[in-house]
């Protein structure tokens, strides 16, 4: 099994913002979502019954206020070949988009809703990525100024390109995030923040969450595949 960091998440708000996850020791715990300050639940915390809460999915407090998105590839890794990164960043767009209204675009040029590259160190985002971290990548909220982002640790290529279902996974997680979702509790969501195996899908919990911004896709019900 593998287990690596997914990603650190940009925040706008939090001010000497820190990475605040340390290395997995102990139990989980949902400090680093309340570290971020923006989280919220899926469902409102008044209760009507005793039924359980059984939704793990978090959502932040922005999301895009438009289905169609553009994304563009600004950068590739000398790692990997392109054609495995272009497939696979297509792959994750579109788990998000079978299951919403969303629609995504490549565009080769110019400024994108999310600008996604391959990075390291210290990038300019404000959020290096420290020597010999475990995190893969990391990716901005929507509407981020002046663009939303997704990057890759170039210095973790190695870790999963060994296997292009990995880095779907890792994809797949980062659009969440830009596309408005949080760390989910579910530990078998693309959304938790670690991998333990690549995923074939979105889970169940990932649809619900990103259903809850978007919406279903009206042209098609699509379930779990697993
Ligand atoms: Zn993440």
């Amino acid at each position: 099994m593998i287990c690596y960091k997914l990603c650190i998440f940009i925040s706008l708000v939090v001010v000497g913002y820190s990475n605040p996850m340390g290395p997995r020791d102990g139990p989980r715990t949902n400090k680093e979502d309340e570290t971020m300050a923006e989280v919220t639940g899926p469902l409102n915390e008044e209760k009507f019954c005793d039924f359980p809460d059984v939704a793990e999915y978090r959502v932040y407090n922005t999301k895009w206020n438009k289905l169609d998105l553009t994304y563009r590839i600004v950068n590739y890794t000398s790692k990997w070949s392109n054609a495995n990164v272009d497939s696979g960043i297509a792959k994750a767009v579109q788990w998000w988009s079978d299951v919403t209204p969303l629609k995504f675009t490549r565009i080769f040029s110019g400024t994108a809703d999310i600008m996604i590259g391959f990075v390291k160190g210290d990038h300019g985002d404000g959020n290096r990525f420290k020597e010999n971290t475990l995190t893969l990548a990391h990716a901005s909220k929507p509407n981020h100024i002046p663009y939303s982002f997704l990057h890759f640790n170039e210095e973790r290529v190695s870790d999963f390109s060994e296997d292009w279902e990995t880095f779907v996974t890792v994809a797949a997680h980062e659009f969440g995030h830009n596309l408005g979702l949080a760390h989910s509790h579910d530990n078998n969501a693309v959304m938790f923040d670690a991998i333990g195996e690549s995923k074939a899908c979105l889970n169940s919990d990932d649809i619900r969450g990103i259903q809850s911004l978007y919406g279903a896709n009206p042209d098609k019900t699509l379930l779990p595949k697993c």
